[in-house]
């Protein structure tokens, strides 16, 4: 059975090649998000020769107080992979004008994503999903997955409406407002996560082979066998990298 967890932390693990080495020999598919353009270029070479493990640039809402000068080299660094994360907002902050910051560096480097095209961007919404969709937009040219999404009902259905994906983790189907939000989800823009090493699986920081974990809550959770929920997993993230990705192929249904 093929994994993917498409959005996971490679150069927070404390032993980064070993990941690596398992992501080949099991063949999961995973996306090594970044949290600072300073850090990019060790993940990147660390992914360089592997066919699993793609390495995302990144700057993340919660660094933009001590990392926003780093947002020109992100700019420059952004035709050196197709993969960006860990982007977004995060509003756990109430200072308004460290929040108005976060808004320009995740619109600086959608906007230029948008320019360049076919971009596969992994977002961080905290506490943000509606000001998270409305920098989006609702044609955004480019594969916008939401990670670790926790907001509305509604932002949801916004978040679908712009034909965004959804990664979920097995924090997110421990919760039960997750379990809600992933009812919600037609199946078909659905990616597993791991978002190790923040989401602990059994007392420890997750690692990519944990994927398995939300792929037997998703199966609960749709009533099907765990290969079966692993396989659609697989070919909605299969549709994202394909080369040929029309942005607006995906039939919406929520
Ligand atoms: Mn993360």
């Amino acid at each position: 059975m093929k994994l993917v967890d498409a959005h996971f932390h490679l150069d927070l693990h404390k032993n980064p090649p070993a990941i690596i080495a398992e992501c080949e020999s099991k063949q999961i598919y995973t996306i090594a998000v970044t949290n600072a353009p300073s850090v990019f270029f060790h993940t990147l070479r660390l992914a360089a020769d592997t066919k699993y493990v793609r390495a995302a640039l990144g700057l993340h809402p919660e660094l933009v107080a001590t990392h926003a000068h780093e947002l020109p080299q992100l700019l420059r660094q952004l035709d050196q992979t197709r993969y960006i994360g860990e982007v977004g907002l995060d509003y756990v902050t109430t200072d308004s004008a460290l929040r108005s910051a976060q808004r320009r560096v995740f619109e600086v480097t959608l906007s230029r994503c948008a320019e360049l095209g076919g971009k596969i961007i992994t977002v961080h919404s905290r506490r943000s999903a509606g000001d998270v969709l409305a920098c989006i937009g609702t044609s955004f040219p480019g594969s916008i997955i939401l990670h670790w999404f926790s907001g509305s009902l509604r932002d949801l259905r916004a978040g679908l409406a712009a034909g965004c994906h959804f990664s979920v983790n097995p924090a997110m189907l421990r919760s039960e407002h997750g379990r809600d939000l992933i009812r919600a989800l037609p199946r078909t823009c659905i990616l597993t996560e791991t978002d190790g090493p923040f989401v602990q699986v059994d007392g420890r920081g997750a690692v990519p082979s944990d994927a398995i974990q939300a792929v037997n809550g998703l199966a609960k959770l749709w009533g099907i066998d765990s290969q079966e929920a692993a396989a659609i997993v697989l070919s909605n993230f299969e549709n994202i990298i394909a080369p040929t990705n029309p942005p607006d192929s995906r039939q919406i249904t929520a």
